[in-house]
């Protein structure tokens, strides 16, 4: 998602630092001690304009919870709409590309990962980028807990194809499947924003859980 570019982005985010995390590679004594608890984490990698993490944050306090997302300026957006909820004090945002995680966090720092809607790459010599190729399970396997999960979201059936045969290949258990999750009309979905357009338009959305093996 490239969004028109804002001069002011840098000086607003660096305004609200304690939201934003200007330097998350430099956070040595750990993200609970951050948040101020020991709550489980759980983060969103590619997390957009924000609605889905901000959503998460306000219905359930007793998890804290991290947007992290590779261009300024689509996190100052997740930033301006952080700031018009009144701040969740069990959430944060950083900007970084998800390739850097182990530069960011410790292993065993997190509870769970969400991808939601992420990019496709469609053509196959950019596999690796995709947010859940091989790559990105080792890094994410890395910072999460023993039996950490993926709970992942799209309305891209190959991208669910691929993300289902590599995540089995990569030795994780496959909880959940939904090949049309607003079918069930499942009460507590929170949906963000690419779910919200691609559903208007009558796409079915794509949903897996998934936790790796201790
Ligand atoms: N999750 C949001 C949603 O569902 O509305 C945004 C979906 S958008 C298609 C994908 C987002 O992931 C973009 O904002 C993009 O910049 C971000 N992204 C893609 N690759 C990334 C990476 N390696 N690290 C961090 N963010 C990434």
């Amino acid at each position: 998602m490239r969004l028109r570019n804002k001069p002011w982005a840098r000086d607003f985010m660096a305004e609200h630092s304690d939201i934003l995390v200007a330097e998350p590679e430099k956070m040595n004594d750990g993200w609970s001690s951050l948040f101020g608890n020991k709550n489980p984490i759980h983060i969103e990698v590619g997390t957009g304009m924000g609605q889905f993490i901000i959503g998460m944050a306000l219905a359930n306090p007793e998890v804290n919870y991290i947007g992290i997302e590779h261009f300024d300026n689509v996190i100052v957006v997740a930033l301006e709409k952080a700031i018009a909820a009144n701040k969740p004090k069990n959430l944060k945002l950083f900007r970084a590309n998800g390739a850097d995680l182990l530069n960011i966090f410790q292993s065993n720092e997190i509870d769970r990962v969400y991808l939601n809607f992420s990019d496709p790459w469609p053509k196959t010599r950019h596999e690796k980028r995709r947010l859940t190729h091989e790559t990105f399970l080792e890094l994410y396997e890395s910072v999460l807990r023993t039996c950490g999960e993926i709970h992942f979201k799209t309305d891209n059936r190959v991208l669910f194809e691929f993300s289902l045969v590599s995540m089995s290949q990569y030795g994780m258990k496959l909880g959940y499947v939904s090949l049309d999750l607003h079918a069930e009309n499942i009460e507590d979905n929170i949906m963000t924003e690419y779910e919200e357009k691609f559903s208007l338009k009558g796409q079915p959305i794509f949903r897996l859980e998934a936790t790796f093996k201790g």
